[in-house]
């Protein structure tokens, strides 16, 4: 007998960023939309072939979105907010666009504000929020795209003469309406209109022959209460089923507390992931002890989520064990989708010492073809774990000397700054030539000298332009820095950085996260040189600028378990504490240290976040324990639910931070209001992100709201983020008008 082996899911960037590059030309008017069809054809074919190649027993499709799968669905499903009114006249593929970006490519429509982004659980893939009305009809279907990935698949799987069944993913129902917003408090409600159309795109999918549907329902993963669990029954009793046959997945934790509700729901099978749990025998045969006689039951072992290899040997045992129990009705898949990890290793250049020990997502289909072989005992395992060398030793997180209104005081007897100082986030525009440069560099063509220069002189740039607009406290910009946690990686021991393994973030937006290879810590200073020079040109104070610990584990692949993430992120903190005592001793007097990334790693579980919260916070103050009172620490967050963690960025006890409002609206202050934030804040008066520049007026709304909760002693005056993706231009006129608001609300608010 055989084990069935299949993936949850695939990259869709293609193995070069082919995706992205043909639908940034594309939407640059630079290549048509037959053109971009075919560049983007060809990663789908690719990655239907790869699964044929890697001999999986089903064929996985239909997850191969243009920008992002819920966003597919829900332009399948009919979706159109009233703003996009007309826009259903745009074909499938235009009209994703126009959701995704507010902006149409056929110039028939006008810009508008895009569906909002966010985080897809604990990763950094960002899905697109459905906005649903209250009379949501889900009524004009349009499954092209869907449809025609399976017609392709079954068309490349004819050409090679393979005989394989089908599997099509697709967003559940149920985590489809979790995860959207809508107009009636219920979202739940919904379901009376949803259902009949998930009907009839899985009637369509088994008339073309389709053997199997993954619905993914990952909202299972977390702590439901009674109305989700029932809302679980309540759809999949009317879904139409067989065929094809229905397999609801849960990924990235462990069923929990709805163990009961997926192992009953009347569908073929249930897919878990047990990558993440931290007893996964157990785990296994506690959902088989549940599980009808009749279900598949598909175990996720090949981690979507990590580089290393799989250790095979643990597999092996839980894999045995389960298919003495459950014999064919046992499959055996990657835990999540494989989207969440780069694309190929065979494009990098491993170094020796972890050859054989790393998998990308086209490795991982090889490792899932093996895992299944490994169940049935058809072949044995390969003693191949990877073990991590954690050995430095750190005894604990340390904490800086003073309260807060001292430490303020005596900040500002050396800083003499104004009421609501200025200042920005950390980055300046990324210009052409920076871009240029660090690419010669790269290539060898630049040398060392020669792009210290060219930086300098954008450093140099960058302090004429903030001393010409009068601004108070000042940042050096960034120009040597890609990426704010790759360059950080780049100078400490015990990351490795590849060369091409971009992960999608959202749309068509690639990151390259750092891999922790070992001991984490930093040989030498890694800021120290340039803002040392920046401070040389002026006599404002200069802000060092450092990403904290907490975003820099979580943007980087490192083990999951939660042991290890305590200790890496505390290895991380002295490094950068160690940075800005070099920083201190340089004489810099204030440094900002990053955490947008700081509620990303929150678990799923309730039960698991507390101790989370703790060593999240005492990573961060670990990492500014060294500085005096005197030294001015700031932090920086932005687009990230903070409301439900205001206590826990309070405990960082940044003397300031600087965060994102003009997204959220400004319930964020009244939050903080509420929580009663004692140290000093800069609310971003303007959202970096606007096309044109904000006037002086739509930024004194931020403080005028502000000052209703905050002293005015205790309020900055900065955008919501850096300004990296702006041009000078607009960087210019926007904080020229911020600067001419804050002369104004000086004269206001002076007594
Ligand atoms: N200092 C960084 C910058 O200005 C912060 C970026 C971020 O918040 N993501 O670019
Ligand atoms: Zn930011």
């Amino acid at each position: 007998m055989t084990v069935i082996s299949h993936i949850l899911g695939y990259p869709r960037i293609g193995d070069k960023r082919q995706t992205k590059f043909a639908l940034e030309k594309y939407w640059k008017g630079k290549q048509d939309k037959a053109s971009t069809l075919e560049q983007i054809q060809a990663v789908f074919n690719s990655n239907i072939n790869e699964q044929i190649d890697a001999d999986l027993s089903l064929i996985t499709t239909g997850d191969f979105a243009h920008y992002d799968l819920v966003l597919t669905l829900a332009t399948a499903l009919g979706v159109v907010p009233k703003r996009f009114a007309g826009a259903a006249d745009l074909d499938t593929f235009d009209r994703q666009f126009y959701f995704a970006r507010g902006r149409d490519n056929t110039g028939k429509f006008a810009d508008t504000a895009a569906w909002q982004m966010t985080k897809w659980f604990d990763t950094n893939y960002h899905y697109l929020v459905p906005e649903l009305a209250a009379d949501e009809s889900f009524a004009n279907l349009d499954f092209e795209q869907i449809i025609k990935q399976v017609v392709d698949t079954k068309e490349i799987l004819a050409k090679r003469g393979v005989n394989k069944p089908i599997k099509v993913v697709l967003v559940g129902p149920v985590s489809f309406l979790y995860l959207s917003s809508s107009e009636l408090e219920d979202k739940t409600a919904h379901l009376d209109k949803l259902i009949p159309a998930y009907s009839k795109l899985l009637g369509q999918l088994g008339e073309l022959g389709v053997e199997y549907a993954q619905l993914d329902e990952p909202i299972l993963s977390l702590d439901l209460d009674g109305k989700w669990q029932q809302a679980f029954e309540r759809a999949y009793s009317t879904l139409q089923r067989i065929p094809p046959k229905l397999i609801v997945a849960s990924y990235f934790d462990t069923l929990g507390n709805n163990i009961n509700t997926a192992c009953n729901l009347p569908v073929a099978g249930i897919h878990i992931d047990i990558t993440r749990a931290k007893q996964p025998k157990q785990y296994v045969q506690q959902v088989i002890d549940q599980l009808p006689t009749h279900k598949i039951l598909s175990v996720g072992v090949v981690d979507g989520r990590s580089v290393w290899t799989t250790d095979q040997a643990a597999v092996a045992e839980i894999l045995a064990e389960a298919y003495g129990k459950l014999a064919d009705r046992l499959w055996v898949g990657s835990g999540s989708s494989l989207l969440h990890l780069p694309v190929d290793l065979a494009h990098e250049t491993v170094p020796e010492q972890l050859q054989g020990k790393l998998a990308f997502a086209k490795q991982k289909l090889g490792e899932v073809a093996i895992c299944a072989k490994l169940a049935t005992g058809e072949i044995a395992p390969d003693a191949n774990a990877v073990a991590l060398d954690l050995s430095l030793a750190l005894d604990g997180a340390k904490v800086r000397a003073g309260q807060f209104a001292s430490r303020y005081a005596a900040q500002q007897a050396k800083l003499n700054l104004p009421l609501f100082p200025t200042t920005t986030i950390g980055s300046f525009p990324q210009t052409v030539e920076i871009r240029k440069a660090r690419a010669a560099w790269n290539k060898g063509d630049l040398s060392d000298a020669d792009y210290q220069t060219a930086m300098q002189e954008e450093i140099k740039r960058s302090i004429d332009e903030q001393e010409k607009l009068g601004i108070d406290v000042f940042v050096h910009g960034e120009a040597e820095r890609t990426d704010m946690v790759e360059y950080f990686a780049q100078y400490m021991d015990g990351f490795w950085v590849s060369a091409n393994g971009w992960v999608q973030s959202y749309g068509t937006r690639c990151v390259r996260p750092p891999i922790v290879v070992g001991n984490i810590s930093r040989p030498k200073a890694m800021t120290v040189a340039w803002i040392k020079y920046a401070q040389s040109l002026t006599d404002k104070p200069m802000k060092g600028m450092l990403t904290g610990p907490v975003t820099i584990l979580n943007w980087s692949f490192a083990p999951s378990d939660t042991k290890t993430r305590d200790i890496l992120r505390l290895q991380i903190a002295e490094a950068i504490n160690q940075e800005v005592g070099d920083l201190q001793d340089a004489g810099i007097h204030i440094v900002q240290i990053d955490e947008p990334a700081f509620r990303e790693g929150l678990p799923l579980k309730q039960a698991d976040q507390a101790h989370y919260w703790n060593q999240a916070v005492n990573a961060f103050k670990h990492s500014c324990s060294i500085a005096h009172e005197s030294t001015q620490i700031h932090t920086h967050m932005c687009y990230s639910s903070f409301h439900d963690c205001l206590e826990h960025i309070s405990a960082m006890d940044a003397d300031v931070i600087t965060i994102e409002t003009a997204r959220s609206g400004l319930q964020l202050l009244d939050a903080f209001k509420g929580n009663g934030y004692a140290n000093a804040i800069g609310p971003g008066v303007y959202d970096i992100h606007s096309p044109r520049t904000p006037s002086s007026e739509n930024m004194q709304v931020v403080i005028d709201e502000a000052i209703k909760y905050v002293p005015k002693e205790r309020l900055w005056v900065n955008p919501d983020c850096g300004l990296k993706t702006r041009n000078w231009e607009e960087t210019v006129s926007a904080l020229a008008n911020m600067i001419a608001m804050t002369k104004k609300v000086r004269e206001q608010y002076s007594n």
